[in-house]
């Protein structure tokens, strides 16, 4: 990472001071003032409308009351939110995450990488996030649909097709998004381009749902390509166990490489003969059971409990985080060099942390940060707005290969980027300054500072 000026310094403790207790928010923005420097140098400007504060500030953050009722006939209670952070280059765009350990620091991290990633796809959407500090795990299909019913019946009016595009994360995926359609269309009407992540009955695209998994290698396809390398034969481990993660699954073995981890909150899955999808995919898909399901069914593979599985001591050429924030900690660096991971690209938010970031790059390791590389999943989602607004649906073919042109271009944006302020190879520096250079444009043209 360069060197922060002692004026960007001032500014940079100057935002933690106003938030002392949001660490996940801070380590975001640290995240990107350490690689601002060689931008702003050339930019001052951009420091004399204070921008990078100004770039800081959501726009706008709701909180709100969800009340609902369990299955015992229990009124329940917990905390909605939606962080609208930039809308420079277009509505605010974003998942909601429903998992208890939500509050406004991670989803103010989570609204800010949204700003520079959705400014990376090319299209025109900006940044925001939400969610709920809601637990959905062991809650029955009823209760799901009563939390997400009451959810939208005060989200509605902060939403549009034109203001506010959610869609899923962790824990919202397409039953959930359909139960909130249904409340938004109750309150408000048919309009589809209110969410996205939508069933494929009623404006869904076709390839949203591979879209974040497939887009992340497609990612590193291009970037290996670059080396003149491909998939073929590469051996890599995966984090996680749902929707990013399983998708990156089939890719990675469409391409000819082979996966054997895959992970949850509870522990990982280590099948040196490669992770069966079509298992996989009943336990995690069908059943919507745990990982414990799949040595059951598959006892040449080894289940290791309350373990990270970036201490798996395996040969690997790849790591692909796909779970949560902060899973890659410094303490894992050293394993994963020694067993020859060579590059290591998130479709998770901000899996790695600031330091173990470091570690890797210090070791040449090429890090591939989520707000480039896990892009495609909102990528797909602006295709599912452009078909919405259109009243059409597009092929499987078009999406997934508009898709992979969007994550070349993206993989390309960072490198080039990287490479002309002197910081070659480093895609998290390219990721920042592309990112951030569409939206301080379209912010100082829009005369909003
Ligand atoms: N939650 C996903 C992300 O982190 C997708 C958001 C969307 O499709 O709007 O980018």
């Amino acid at each position: 990472m360069s060197q922060t000026t002692p004026k960007l310094a001032a500014l940079q403790a100057k935002i933690h001071a106003k938030d002392p207790h949001q660490p996940e928010f801070l380590q975001a923005i640290d995240e990107f003032f350490a690689n601002l420097t060689p931008f702003l140098e050339q930019h001052p400007e951009i420091l004399e409308h204070n921008l990078v504060e100004m770039i800081t500030e959501p726009e706008r953050a709701i909180q709100f009351r969800v009340p609902w009722q369990d299955d015992a006939g229990k009124w329940q209670v917990n905390r909605g939110f939606r962080v609208q952070f930039n809308s420079a280059i277009g509505p605010y765009k974003g998942g909601l995450r429903f998992h208890p350990s939500v509050n406004l620091s991670i989803l103010k991290f989570l609204g800010f990488e949204q700003i520079f990633k959705n400014a990376l796809t090319g299209l025109p959407i900006g940044g925001g996030k939400g969610g709920s500090d809601f637990d959905p795990k062991g809650k029955s299909d009823a209760e799901i649909m009563r939390f997400c019913q009451s959810f939208m019946t005060e989200l509605h009016r902060h939403i549009g097709p034109n203001l506010d595009v959610p869609a899923g994360d962790i824990g919202v995926g397409g039953r959930e998004i359909g139960y909130m359609y249904g409340q938004y269309k109750r309150l408000r009407g048919n309009d589809q381009g209110v969410l996205t992540g939508k069933g494929l009955t009623f404006g869904g695209s076709l390839a949203r749902t591979e879209a974040t998994g497939y887009g992340l290698v497609y990612f590193v396809k291009h970037l290996l390509a670059d080396q003149g390398d491909s998939f073929e034969g590469k051996k890599v481990m995966v984090s996680g166990s749902g929707n990013v993660a399983i998708y990156a699954i089939e890719k990675v073995h469409e391409l000819g490489g082979l996966v054997v981890s895959v992970s949850d909150s509870s522990g990982y899955i280590y099948d040196p003969a490669g992770i069966d999808l079509v298992l996989l995919k009943e336990i995690k898909e069908v059943k919507r059971a745990r990982l414990t399901e799949y040595v059951k069914a598959r006892p040449e593979s080894e289940y290791i409990a309350d373990q990270s599985v970036w201490t798996l001591q395996v040969a690997a050429d790849i790591a692909l985080p796909c779970a949560t924030q902060n899973e890659i900690l410094p303490e894992h660096v050293a394993g994963l060099i020694e067993n020859g991971v060579k590059i290591v690209a998130e479709g998770a938010n901000m899996p790695t942390t600031l330091e173990a970031v470091d570690l890797l790059q210090t070791a040449k390791v090429v890090y591939c940060p989520g707000k480039a590389a896990n892009a495609g999943g909102v990528a797909v989602s602006a295709l599912e707005m452009s078909q919405n607004s259109a009243r059409l649906s597009w092929t499987f073919e078009t999406v997934d290969q508009e898709l992979d042109k969007i994550m070349k271009m993206i993989y390309e944006n960072c490198r080039d980027t990287a490479q002309e302020f002197g910081l070659a190879d480093n895609l998290l520096a390219g990721a920042n300054i592309a990112g951030f250079r569409k939206v301080s444009e379209a912010m100082l043209a829009q005369g909003l500072v």
